[in-house]
């Protein structure tokens, strides 16, 4: 489904991802780990084209994220190619970045909305519905400023889902809220892997990765320095820097 290979991303002199090889398949849910700084967030923004890559590739499906092969040549993608390439991978931002001047209701439908190929009653019947599933039925005409945060990020996935993805990526979803509120949104992620929805989850909650998660991956520095099953990674860490970083946050 999700294929890395030797990705390299450097912002000026600073290489920030220096050769990640990863493989992600269809329903899995990966959670990835990693101190501060690891590239962690560079890596995900890649995945959805919000960064373009230096060297390596990515692919969703077989389909290269930003070009087109034509014979051995690679021809990059216009705009608009890409912004269509990009529906298909939903992305959950860590402060939520709702549009502030639109309800939970238009917040969900605007995208589907642009991309124009259903009608409004269906788009809001869509809507309604995927605000059920984030357990927010009573909330479709309230803007943002008068949710709580994990009400706001319940919103913003299911506005992730609006288009209904092959890939969610979410980026550290529950670390601007409130302790009490993380439950709430840990819920709704757990609901969408156990039904089937192939993800990757940049997080720091621990007991969330043991549960939900068929594979974690530990990053330092640029680099992939461990992975596997939680059960291994996480009480058997073979590499130092995993151990020393599960030292910290266990
Ligand atoms: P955190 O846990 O703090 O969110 P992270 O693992 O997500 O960290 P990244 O946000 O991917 O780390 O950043 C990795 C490195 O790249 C950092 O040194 C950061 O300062 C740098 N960086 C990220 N984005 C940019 C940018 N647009 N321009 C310049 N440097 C950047
Ligand atoms: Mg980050």
């Amino acid at each position: 489904m999700v294929d890395l290979r030797g990705v390299h991303k450097r912002f000026g002199t600073l290489e920030v991802l220096k050769g990640v090889d990863l493989r992600v398949d269809t329903g899995e849910v990966v959670v990835v780990l990693g101190p501060s700084g690891s590239g962690k967030s560079t890596l995900l923004r890649t995945i959805n084209h919000l960064e373009k890559v230096d060297q390596g590739y990515v692919s969703i499906d077989g389909d290269l994220l930003g070009y087109r092969r034509a014979g051995n040549r690679l021809h990059e993608l216009k705009e608009r190619e890409i912004l269509k390439q990009r529906t298909h991978i939903g992305f959950v931002f860590q402060n939520f970045n709702l549009f502030p001047h639109l309800t939970a209701l238009e917040n969900v439908a605007e995208a589907p909305l642009s991309a124009q190929r259903r009608t409004k009653a269906e788009v809001r019947t869509a809507a309604v519905r995927l605000l059920a599933r984030v357990g927010l039925s009573d909330k479709e005409d309230a803007y943002p400023r008068q949710l709580s945060g994990g009400q706001q990020q319940r919103v913003a996935i299911a506005r992730a889902l609006a288009l209904h993805p092959k890939l969610l990526l979410f980026d550290e979803p529950t670390s601007a809220l409130d302790p009490e509120l993380v439950g709430e949104v840990l819920d709704v992620i757990k609901d969408l892997a156990r039904t089937g929805t192939t993800m990757i989850v940049v997080t720091h909650e621990i007991g969330f990765a043991r549960e939900v998660a068929d594979r974690v991956v530990f990053m330092d520095g640029g680099v992939i320095v461990e992975q596997g099953p939680p059960g291994d990674l996480l009480d058997r860490p073979t590499h130092p820097r995993t151990r020393a970083f599960l030292s910290k946050v266990l």
